[in-house]
């Protein structure tokens, strides 16, 4: 049975491994289904926040919604990315994690989520935790602990 060190992984807040909201690729309510695989395909990402203008989390838009939501029978009707807007489509159920919220709380929901969305007690969105950071740090302390 390994126990983690305190102060190594578990201690650690949201607040200090998130990408703050200025630094995470979003699209905005309103914009349509053209702009937002624009970004999507610039960004390199496969899934991003959809906020509004007063950055208030509203759902995901991932490159696999946009292409399902413009499959026709027999083609893919790009025309129809013009005049489709992203809540439209967008999944609005997604998992929100306040900033108060534990590592251990993310580290659970972030099994079956590539990253999580973070908002402040106001519910405005405060950017972003991957899995890939999350998994980063622990791998640190895995590797401290066999030497
Ligand atoms: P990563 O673990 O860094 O590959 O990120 C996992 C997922 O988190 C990506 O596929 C994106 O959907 C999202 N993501 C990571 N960084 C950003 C960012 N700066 N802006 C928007 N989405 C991001």
């Amino acid at each position: 049975m390994i126990s983690l060190p305190s102060g190594e992984f578990l201690d650690l807040t949201i607040n200090q491994l998130m990408i703050p909201s200025e630094r995470v690729a979003h699209v905005q309510m309103g914009n349509n289904l053209e702009h937002a695989l624009l970004v999507l395909t610039k960004s390199g990402y496969t899934a991003i926040p959809v906020l509004d203008p007063h950055y208030k989390l509203h759902g995901l838009i991932s490159t696999p919604i946009i292409m399902d939501s413009i499959l026709g029978l027999e083609r893919i009707e790009f025309e129809q990315l013009e005049n489709k807007r992203v809540e439209e489509v967008m999944k609005s159920s997604i998992p929100r994690v306040a900033i108060s919220a534990s590592i251990s709380e993310c580290l659970e929901l972030l099994v079956n989520q590539p990253f999580l969305c973070i908002e402040n007690e106001e519910g405005y969105f405060e950017g972003i935790l991957p899995r890939s950071t999350v998994l980063n740090q622990l791998d640190k302390v895995v590797k401290k602990l066999k030497n």
